[in-house]
């Protein structure tokens, strides 16, 4: 094996550092150590769904067409799979140049492209659907291993932590267990090995630990997160056993993570301030009624934790759930032949109702940038109770997104709160604008995320003054196994982290892409109701 790219889904420096010089993660410290590591940024928003992609193909979303999990269109939106990245991935090339390659794992891999080795896919796959290539590939080693494990089976509920640590740690053992023998019993060049129970993890759990959190009580459990970047690092201890001394080892989180304090309603936001219009259809003036009388989402989830129904919630909430949104105030209670934004994803994005673009679009390519200008202006008087204005940022799509598909993605950006207060990611929780966050989710992501990258070529003992960006990562990569960088790649070769900055060199990459996938009703289901588990929607 020449490189072995580890992927920690929301590892963070600001834990991995404190507990890697007090000696809790030898592993990772021995690579910081023997290594070269920086910030690694992430993609904007930074999200797991875009972030990912971006570091397989080495070009921004607007370039390569994935912008979050789902892709909004007015009332409705669909998943994203891996058949809407534009790009060929790093896989694909790498294959093409005769290297065989090995993926785990990795979010929006699915459906498993044909790469000259072996792929099995990450968050967004079906249970059901064939999630490996070869597609006998699990069947291979399920006698051996077990069932292959994508995501959770628990998801958090105040009061039950043990259960739901106990799962994630099962979880890290399979993707570890899975790794393991992969690597022994499938040799390969380029090997990515992907675990994303930690992002989980600490969407989850981030208030246990920290004494600052608004919602931190003493808990047994200040430790799990902990557990799992050690459970982490024990597995990369047992891989790096396994690797010839000349490998490389590069490892890297899509996002960092930090503190979740509250969530703000964007969309009740955008209907104060006149740019969205609910319709006056019966049911929609009932159902704005109860809003404003406090019966919403929010007060139904709070009931149903109170009398401690959770288990018994998430089975019935699978089949439910949707039934239950539908009866509150949603998109289809949106008169948008009278709005001009709407925001839907879980950081805070905002989409103009464009002409041309969304369903019922009535802004136009004319008119985009002033409207656009009105939204940004009006969003100076999003303040929380005290006055104090929540916007630390605000990105319009063009200061981060280049290439065609660029008008696919989010006309505007909110950094709320340095990232402590995110948008909720459909319609509205209840009838106010800043409020709590309903299921509990104590941590969200942050743009940092790291980079620490060993081997012989690469420097040691050193940590670079400057961030690396997640589509810098391609390239290096190509520049690292001695190969010319594909052009068409936004990132730059990291000379930096070498100890001989290397030769770059660009060549023409074939631009082989799929026809896009649609998935079947049940398979979309079920990945939806997952992420809708995972707080993402
Ligand atoms: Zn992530």
């Amino acid at each position: 094996m020449k490189l072995l790219i580890l992927g920690i889904d929301g590892a963070t420096f600001d834990l991995i550092r404190p507990w890697a010089r007090e000696g809790k993660l030898p592993n990772l410290a021995k690579l910081m150590q023997h290594g070269v590591h920086t910030d690694l940024l992430s993609t904007m928003p930074p999200v797991t769904s875009p972030a990912w992609p971006s570091f397989m193909t080495g070009c921004n979303p607007g370039k390569h067409g994935v912008f979050d999990f789902i892709q909004p269109s007015g009332a409705s939106y669909s998943l994203v799979n891996s058949s809407l990245i534009k790009k060929p991935t790093m896989w694909q090339i790498l294959s093409n140049k005769g290297y065989r390659v090995g993926v785990l794992n990795v979010p929006v891999t699915y459906p498993p492209q044909p790469i000259n080795g072996f792929m099995i896919t990450g968050i967004l796959s079906p249970k059901q659907g064939t999630i490996s290539y070869p597609a006998n590939l699990i069947d291979r080693y399920r006698g051996t291993l077990g069932d292959y494990r994508i995501s959770p089976n628990i998801q958090y509920k105040p009061g039950n932590e043990t259960a739901y640590i106990e799962d994630i740690y099962d979880l890290i053992h399979a993707h570890g267990k899975w790794a393991l023998h992969l690597m022994q019993n499938e040799p390969v060049d380029v090997l990515m090995v992907h675990f994303i129970a930690l992002d989980i993890m600490m969407h989850a759990l981030w208030k246990l630990m920290d004494s600052n959190h608004p919602r931190h009580k003493p808990s047994a459990h200040q430790d799990g997160i902990l557990g799992g970047y050690q459970l982490v690092d024990s597995y990369i201890g047992k891989m790096l056993d396994l690797l010839p001394a000349d490998a490389h080892v590069i490892t890297m989180s899509d996002h960092g993570f930090g503190p979740l304090h509250r969530i703000v309603n964007l969309n009740n936001f955008l209907m104060e301030k006149g740019f969205l219009k609910l319709n006056h259809s019966p049911k929609t003036i009932l159902k704005s009624l109860a809003f404003k009388l406090g019966i919403s989402p929010a007060v139904i989830y709070r009931i149903v934790e109170k009398i401690g129904l959770q288990n018994m919630a998430t089975k019935v909430s699978k089949n439910t759930r949707n039934q239950l949104l539908g009866k509150f105030l949603n998109y289809d209670s949106v008169d948008w032949s009278q709005t001009v934004a709407y925001s839907m994803g879980h950081v805070g994005q905002i989409y103009l109702n464009m002409a041309g673009r969304e369903p019922n679009g009535i802004v136009t390519q004319a008119s985009y940038k002033r409207t656009r200008q009105d939204i940004v202006d009006a969003l100076q008087d999003l303040v929380d109770e005290n006055g104090r204005s929540l916007i630390t940022k605000i990105i319009l799509r063009e200061e981060t997104y280049h290439g065609p598909y660029t008008e696919k993605g989010p006309d505007i950006h909110l950094i709320l709160d340095g990232y402590n207060i995110i948008a909720y990611p459909l319609f509205a929780t209840n009838g106010k604008i800043v409020t709590e966050q309903i299921r509990g989710d104590s941590g969200c992501h942050r743009r940092e995320g790291i980079v620490i990258a060993h081997g012989p070529q690469f420097k040691e003992n050193a940590q670079l003054p400057i961030s690396a960006d997640i589509i810098d990562i391609a390239p290096t990569i190509f520049a690292l196994l001695g190969e010319a960088v594909p052009k068409h790649m936004d990132g730059a070769v990291l000379v930096d982290f070498f100890k001989t900055p290397p030769d770059v060199t660009h060549f023409d990459a074939e631009q082989e892409l799929r026809d896009d996938h649609t998935l079947n009703e049940a398979d979309n289901k079920q990945i939806e109701d997952r992420l809708r588990d995972l707080g993402y929607l």
